[in-house]
């Protein structure tokens, strides 16, 4: 097992594996400094974000629940909080009002703007690696996200470039763009939010 030290020593993988916990739990100390400077925990700050970069249609309670992996109901008193300090508000989805959709407040916006450095000191630390490492690193990551999120671990939320779904520059000026999975035409500016059921073209 993992924690084993002299296993770690005969397994590259377990190795990594202790690697990328150490990491987690250094990310949640920093994140948890950041955030205390804002007056607000890190899942208030995930929360905003997610509703400041995910599609407003997709922006509902369901997936932000399984963006942060945890449940519908943590989801929701954490939702209430926001909800409370003016910066977030909860409206039903036109086509099916039994799912809220998040959307940012004016004030939500203006905190939004804020947090520019939130999460900078993990880019500042990997400012030592060269391009070379940093690719190849890049591609490990890569990799082992794909892994979990094909178990169920993890939802990778991404824009609409690069996923199967996506025909650019179908339709007319408003809705230039078109989701296969979705059937629907898309605003340049949707296309450019984050969305949940992003499947990444084998190219990629
Ligand atoms: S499924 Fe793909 S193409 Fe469709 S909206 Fe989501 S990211 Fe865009």
């Amino acid at each position: 097992m993992i924690f084993d030290p002299q296993h770690r020593k005969e397994s590259r993988s377990a190795r990594i594996s202790m690697a990328l916990i150490r990491l987690s739990l250094a990310m949640k100390k920093m994140m948890q400094a950041e955030s205390e400077a804002l007056e607000l925990s890190p899942i208030q700050i995930q929360t905003l974000l997610f509703a400041a970069y995910t599609r407003n249609d997709v922006a509902t309670v369901g997936n932000f629940a399984k963006a942060i992996g945890t449940t519908h109901v943590t989801a929701v008193k954490v939702i209430q909080g926001l909800v409370r300090k003016g910066l977030i508000v909860k409206t039903p989805k036109p086509e099916d009002r039994r799912v809220t959709l998040l959307e940012l407040t004016s004030k939500g916006k203006e905190l939004v703007s804020k947090l520019e450095h939130w999460g900078g000191s993990l880019e500042e630390s990997l400012q030592s690696m060269s391009e070379k490492m940093m690719a190849n690193f890049e591609l490990g990551l890569g990799s082992i996200l794909s892994s979990l999120e094909k178990r169920g671990h993890l939802v990778v939320a991404e824009p609409c470039l690069g996923c199967i779904h996506f025909r650019p520059n179908v339709g007319d000026a408003a809705t230039p763009h078109y989701c296969q999975m979705i059937r629907k035409h898309l605003s340049h500016e949707a296309s450019l939010q984050e969305c949940p059921e992003h499947t990444p073209s084998p190219a990629d």
